[in-house]
This record gives C-alpha cells, structure tokens and sequence, in this order.
C-alpha cells in the first residue's frame, strides 16, 4: 500500500489474489525465493502520457493516457482500453493485474496489460471522438506490436474507436499490422464472434456452474446490470440457452421487463441510437423502470454483473441471497465488493470470478490475433466452436483446482490459484528478470 499510493482498486484485486495464495507457497516454497510475489505485482513498464485534441469549439482539451504493461510472461501484453471519467492510474493497474490471471487461464499464448484514458466520450460528437482517439494513438503507437503489446476496447471503446486507432496506427507506421490490435472490424482484419465474446463467455461459464449441479440456464430467470458490449450479448446467449432476461440497467436507471428483455430493440436504442434506458421503456409495453433500489432488488435465480466495478456491494448481495439467487457470474471486471463475495459464498450460492466467467473476451481476441497471423478468416460456427470449449474448460480447469487445493466450489481460489501457477512458473524459469 506504501509503495502504491492511493490506488484502491489495485490495493482490492491484489488482496484478493493474495489470500488465495496460500496454500500454493506452501507447496511450493521456491515462489517465495525466488520473489515471484513480489515481482507479478510490480509491472513491467507504465507509461502515462498527455493527450491532447481540440473540440467542435475550437478549445483545446487535454486528457491523460495511460498504459500499464503488467505482465509478459506468457505472451505479447493483451488488454483493453477504458475511456472514462473515473481512469486514473489505480483503475488501469487493477484491471493490469485480473488480466495477467485471466489471459493465463484462457490457455492462450497472451500476457497482462491495460490502458486508457480519463476521457469521457458521452455527448461527445463523432468528430471529437475521432480526434481524441488519434491524439491517443499518437503517443500509444510506440510502444505497440503484434509481438510487444496489443490493446482491445473496454468501456467506452467499442469498434468505432477501435478503428480510428487503426487508422491512425496504420498511417503513422506505414505498416498494415492487423494484430496490432483486436476487436477490429470485420472487412480489416476482425473476427466473427469478438463482439459477442465477453457476453456469451460469461453465460456459458454460469451454465456450467449450473450444469456442475445438475442444473442450467433453461427456465431460469436472470438480471444484468449494464447495456453496453458485455451486457447486450450476455442476454443474447441466456435467451439461445433458455433462459429468460428480465431486467437491465445503465448509469441513469434500470429497467424490470418480466416479459423478457426485446433484444433487438435492446441492440437498436444501445448499438444504433446510443440510447438509455427509458427510450427502451418507452418502446416496450411490459417494461417498467425501476420504481426504486437498484437492478439487485429485482428478484432472480441468476444475477450477471456486466457494467462496472464495485457495482455490486455487500447489502445488494444480502437481497439477492434473500430473493433466491443461485448463481452469480461476472460479466464486468470485480464487479463485486469484497462483502458481496463473502455474503454469496457463505450462502452457497455458485459465484463466478470475473478472471475466469468473463475471459471469453480476450480469448477470442487472442483467436483474432491467430486468423490474422495466419491472413485467416474462421467462420462464425468455428470461432464460436472455439470459444465455447475454452469457457467450458476454464471452468474445468477452476473447478478442479479448488478441489486439489482442498476448497472444492470455491471458483475465487479456484481461478487465482490456477492463473497464478503458470505465470509464476514461467517467471521462475526465465530467472531474474
Ligand atoms: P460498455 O461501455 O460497452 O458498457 C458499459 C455499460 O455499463 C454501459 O451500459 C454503462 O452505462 C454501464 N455502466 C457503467 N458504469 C456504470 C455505473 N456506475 N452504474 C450503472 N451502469 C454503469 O463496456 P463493456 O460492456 O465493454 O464493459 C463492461 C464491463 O465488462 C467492464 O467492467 C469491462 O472491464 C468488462 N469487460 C469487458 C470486456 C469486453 O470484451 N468488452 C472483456 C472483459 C471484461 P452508461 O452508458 O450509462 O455509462
């Protein structure tokens, strides 16, 4: 805490790897010689630049960018950019340091990284989004490569902005580099199934958690928080495997449908008008908004946290718990306070860590980067092919390792320890470095 001052998110997601590590340094003690604890939290390199770009007024504005490069061991750095508000150095080394664990239990060829920048692009013109995004390249460009670091979108970043940073990319670098970069567009160089990754990745992973109990998503009723890229398709997937949406949200307010979410017209007000959620309400005759409380006082078995960090606290768990949730799967990254982990595990209730329930993301950004290598294009069936075998060996890989280290249901262990062992043993086997 001393030595990274003021970064409360990243002071969260490293205690919450810590206290699962127990039991692994115990069995083995050459981590601890060898400082790999020590070594997995400092990352690699952070580079924090200005980001400077002029509005429709005329008036220079000036944002912050970052990008963390927390982790090679295992491949080129791979993470997102988030432009918010709320980025600041703490929140970017957070969502560094879930990503070096997460891309390990992909079982992909990719390391941690993560960026982006204080830059708020709501009720900004397309415009000023272009040119913000081309400042931000400006500087990033340097430190990119297909083999060094490859940046996706997170929030705010969605497959606009990912080509706009292309673009710029491209024309600063002269070099047409596709995997330089994922969640690209599907005439250059993206892949069928990136945007409907994260999504689906998390509602396969709530599947197998139920099936590992002799049960699934069929009939179930489900909540999802958020109404961007990891929430839309999240509801996709439920409403393919049976189950029915009920309610959504953003940041202005939540939205009850008892009738099952209208996906398309979900994906209309959210992916083509860049509504909120009371245009949905005003289209959709069972739709009511949330009269008061949250999108987690609405009754369900299954409650999919898709929007933002710590969104989710221990008392929204406790209504949950009490309304009868079975399983809860995180489509965000930590969307849950450490309280509300606690609570969901003390009830029993089947709770999936963000590391491995929404790492359907980045695994088919790493599948991106194999068709562009190979100048490929796999076909929808395919691609999806493969991300369901990774959800659903992720899942296999957690399940088993909470059992070997004696906490058999605990997916948190579960996930920490297994992402852990093969980042540190690769660290261990390059030496000192
Ligand atoms: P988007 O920007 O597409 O959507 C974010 C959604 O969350 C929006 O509906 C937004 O509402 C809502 N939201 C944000 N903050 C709040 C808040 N404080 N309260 C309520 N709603 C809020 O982002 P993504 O869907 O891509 O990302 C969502 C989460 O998933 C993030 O935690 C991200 O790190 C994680 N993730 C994303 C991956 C991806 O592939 N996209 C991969 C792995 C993880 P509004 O529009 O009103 O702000």
């Amino acid at each position: 805490v001393a030595r990274n001052p003021g970064e409360a998110e990243f002071h969260q997601a490293v205690r919450e790897v810590l206290e699962s590590l127990g039991p692994v340094v115990r069995k083995h003690p050459e981590y601890l010689e060898a400082k790999v604890i020590e070594r997995i939290c400092e990352p690699e390199r952070q580079i924090i630049f200005r980001v400077p770009w002029v509005d429709d007024k005329g008036e220079v504005q000036v944002n912050r960018g970052f990008r963390v490069e927390f982790n090679s061991a295992l491949g080129p750095f791979k993470g997102g950019l988030r432009f918010h508000p709320s980025v600041y150095l703490g929140i970017i080394k957070f969502l560094g340091f879930e990503q070096i664990f997460k891309n390990s239990l992909t079982g992909l060829p990719i390391g941690g990284g993560k960026g982006g920048s204080d830059f708020d692009p709501h009720g900004r013109s397309e415009g000023e989004i272009m040119r913000f995004c081309q400042s931000f390249m400006t500087e990033l460009y340097r430190h990119l490569g297909e083999y060094t670091d490859v940046p996706a979108g997170d929030i705010g970043v969605g497959g606009r902005e990912i080509g706009y940073m292309f673009g710029q990319y491209k024309r600063i670098t002269n070099r047409y580099e596709s995997g330089v970069l994922t969640g690209k567009g599907l005439t250059w160089g993206g892949s069928l199934v990136r945007k409907e990754a994260t999504g689906y990745g998390t509602v396969v992973f709530a599947n197998e958690m139920l099936k590992s109990h002799g049960e699934s998503m069929e009939g179930k009723t489900v909540t999802v928080s958020g109404s961007g890229n990891v929430a839309i398709y999240a509801v996709e997937k439920v409403h393919q495997l049976g189950g029915k949406v009920i309610g959504f949200s953003d940041s202005s307010g939540y939205v009850v449908d008892e009738a099952g979410v209208d996906l398309e017209l979900l994906k209309q007000i959210k992916e083509v008008e860049r509504g909120r959620v009371a245009d949905y309400v005003a289209r959709r005759d069972s739709a009511h908004l949330g009269r008061d409380g949250g999108i987690w006082d609405v009754p369900t078995d299954v409650a999919l946290p898709c929007a933002t960090q710590n969104e989710l606290h221990g008392d929204h768990a406790l209504t949950l718990i009490k309304n009868g949730v079975r399983v809860v799967a995180e489509g965000a990254n930590m969307p849950t306070t450490p309280e509300g982990v606690s609570a969901f595990q003390e009830a029993g209730v089947l709770f999936g860590p963000a590391k491995a329930a929404n790492a359907g993301g980045v695994a088919t950004s790493a599948l991106e980067m194999q068709q562009n290598a190979g100048r490929d294009a796999w076909d929808f069936e395919y691609t999806e092919q493969r991300l369901t075998e990774i959800m659903v060996g992720i899942h296999e890989t957690v399940a088993e390792t909470s059992e070997e280290y004696g906490m058999p249901g605990d997916y948190v262990a579960g996930a920490n320890i297994a992402g852990f062992v093969k980042v540190a043993d690769a660290m261990k086997a390059f030496g000192i470095v």
